[in-house]
């Protein structure tokens, strides 16, 4: 599963390809859409219904009636959707496997067998943590810049 950077980074990428950013502001907001799903991890229930296409349909629905803007309402819900692909993409190394990708329609967890991303550890009391991570993350702006990099070279010619 992705660190908060490549769910930034992918955040970024959906959202914009959906509304054009005209300011800092607003990346940061779509940035923080893609990576807000793992705040499940403050209250014990990690990769549950945060972590589905239903979260991004409420997304959808919240945003669309506090900004009255169906355009920001469908970029937030497609910040958020870019988290459960790139959950679903990475690797999980902790039961269940996976994320409850297709909540409320069901309570399966599912989970790619590509694992293009690699796991990121918490276990930050382990030697070799940052190196784990750090590697995780080099790995999530390879495969996640250049495409944040072409939707928003693209979005600017459009
Ligand atoms: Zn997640």
């Amino acid at each position: 599963m992705p660190s908060p950077i490549g769910h930034a980074l992918g955040g970024i990428a959906a959202g914009w390809a959906i509304a054009p950013v005209k300011n800092a502001r607003n990346a940061v907001l779509l940035a923080g859409a893609g990576a807000a799903a793992d705040l499940d991890l403050l209250v014990g229930t990690h990769r549950g219904p945060t972590h589905s296409l239903g979260a991004a349909v409420l997304m959808l629905v919240a945003v669309t009636l506090m900004t009255r803007n169906v355009r920001w309402g469908s970029a937030a819900a497609a910040a958020w959707a870019s988290h459960v692909a790139l959950d679903w993409l990475g690797t999980d190394t902790t039961p269940p496997i996976g994320e409850m990708a297709l909540w409320p329609a069901t309570r399966a967890y599912y989970e790619s067998s590509l694992h293009l991303f690699p796991a990121i550890s918490r276990r930050y009391w382990l030697a070799d943590f940052w190196m784990f991570n750090l590697r995780a993350v080099v790995v999530e702006l390879a495969i996640l810049g250049p495409i944040v990099w072409a939707v928003v070279a693209w979005r600017r010619k459009v």
